[in-house]
């Protein structure tokens, strides 16, 4: 466990997960679950948040993750600004803050150092705890000097809190207290743990079709589905440089498939791949592969 962790947790339970800073997180928590019990259950209602919910995930995978701290492909600078608002209105904080945080977990993954290794610190503080917790608020901008040079990207890093803010205040005027309560409380409350699995379970649940990573990183093919392609965690830390997450036909990387639209019109190009000497271990063939893949998650 990393100092600023252990010191972080050695504040306690209350102050890690209910400081002030974490009012606006579990007050949309709270609204989301009152919302759905004063409006009534509606199909129409997880139709809208899910519609939602493709776009934001979207963006925090393509863009803070897969652009911001691994770039994975190019873009424009007008771009990568789209990129970095769109995934800011998922309340996560701001596009330097994730993407310095995301990648000392690279390069500590699950030592002491990770700021958010399940392995280390736990589930709840991998999940959660350590984007709640005031301590870690601060963005160090000497790991991600590569994207503080564009001070649209510093001024939008530190007003994180505006475009959320937008989202929920657009969906209210837009389609009333129905489209807050779906559109904006229940789809934001699916990206967060969406999200956050990728630090809490993709350490734990799944296959490790990489033994030699170094860290507990997982395959899972549910985690996935459920956050575009996030889910290859293995395969992320085996070639963390790589735009595709899912290495093989089957592996279903949905936020890939949106990036080579997005270069077929020319918005992105020159997607990372992933060579075969990279994706087949231990010099296995492509057929090898695809004779033994499995899609369980034991
Ligand atoms: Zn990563
Ligand atoms: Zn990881």
């Amino acid at each position: 466990m990393s100092n600023a962790v252990a010191a972080a947790q050695a504040r306690g339970f209350w102050r890690v997960y209910f400081n002030p800073l974490t009012i606006p997180y579990w007050g949309v928590h709270i609204l989301a679950i009152v919302g759905i019990a004063i409006t009534g259950f509606s199909w129409w209602g997880v139709a809208l948040a899910g519609l939602f919910f493709l776009p934001r995930m979207f963006f925090v995978t393509g863009g803070y993750h897969r652009y911001f701290s691994h770039r994975s492909f190019k873009t424009s600078r007008w771009f990568q600004f789209v990129l970095a608002l769109g995934a800011s209105c998922t309340g996560q904080k701001g596009p330097l803050w994730w993407a310095a945080h995301h990648r000392i977990h690279h390069k500590l993954s699950d030592a002491p150092g990770d700021l958010h290794s399940v392995i280390q610190s736990g589930f709840w503080w991998a999940h959660h705890g350590w984007i709640l917790s005031n301590d870690l608020e601060d963005t160090d901008y000497s790991r991600i000097k590569d994207f503080a040079k564009y001070p649209e990207l510093v001024w939008l890093n530190r007003l994180w809190m505006i475009p959320p803010v937008a989202v929920g205040t657009i969906s209210f005027f837009a389609g009333g207290f129905f489209a807050l309560v779906w559109a904006f409380a229940v789809c934001q409350v699916m990206t967060w743990h969406a999200t956050f699995t990728i630090n809490s379970l993709s350490h734990v649940w799944g296959n490790r079709r990489y033994k030699t990573t170094g860290d507990d990183s997982r395959n899972n093919v549910v985690l996935a589905i459920v956050t575009l392609g996030e889910g290859w965690h293995n395969n992320h830390h085996h070639y963390q440089v790589s735009a595709r997450q899912g290495f093989f036909w089957w592996e279903i990387d949905c936020t890939y498939y949106v990036l080579r639209v997005l270069a077929a019109v020319g918005l992105v190009w020159d997607l990372h791949g992933v060579p075969d000497h990279v994706r087949l271990p231990d010099g296995e063939t492509a057929q090898e592969a695809e004779g033994t893949h499995v899609l369980d998650v034991a």
